[in-house]
């Protein structure tokens, strides 16, 4: 958690009032909550306050745009995905004290973004290492390692290392070694 704001949601609800459907603004009392990942707000319940439950949240980064709304009594709205708009009357928060609030959840928003954007780059660049063992061989004789053989991880027994292809079966047990396992073995060594 990295800021709490006391102050109550709002939102407008569907209720049926002697058959016909109406919307209902309602204003629920709690807590807004800033995380290094979310933004949610947890609902105020029982009358000393005293329990808080999660009612709302929303991902940093699909948080689209962050104003200031209301001149008697300012309220900050939250723009998310699919021009969906959330309410916050939040206590103390009025035009003077907006823009640190807005710049907090923008920069912890900016920040959440380039973490997930590294994240998939960890994950592509992963995806497209797939080790053979010309490459695994290539690799060694590089780093001054001449390895031809193999521990089988089932049953200990020495396996000759290929050549070419990314698998060899274990002579002894059956069982499949992959030139990619091999190498995140040895790479901590080179
Ligand atoms: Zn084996």
């Amino acid at each position: 958690m990295i800021k709490a704001w006391y102050g109550n949601r709002e939102f407008t609800k569907l209720v049926n009032v002697q058959g016909t459907t109406r919307t209902m603004v309602v204003r629920t009392r709690g807590m807004l909550v800033l995380t290094n990942q979310r933004l949610l707000f947890l609902s105020q319940h029982g009358l000393f306050g005293k329990s808080y439950h999660q009612t709302w949240a929303i991902s940093l980064a699909e948080i689209h745009g962050i104003s200031m709304g209301g001149t008697l009594r300012p309220f900050v709205s939250i723009a998310g995905e699919r021009a969906a708009l959330y309410v916050f009357h939040v206590d103390k928060v009025g035009k003077n004290e907006f823009d640190p609030l807005r710049s907090l959840i923008t920069e912890q928003a900016r920040k959440r973004v380039e973490e997930i954007e590294a994240e998939k780059k960890k994950e592509r660049v992963q995806v497209q290492i797939v080790v053979d063992f010309s490459m695994l061989k290539e690799y060694m004789e590089k780093g001054g390692l001449v390895l031809q053989n193999t521990k089988c991880p089932e049953c200990n027994a020495p396996i000759p290392i290929p050549t070419s292809g990314n698998q060899v079966v274990c002579q002894h047990c059956g069982s499949t070694v992959l030139a990619q396992d091999i190498f995140e073995k040895i790479k901590s060594l080179i």
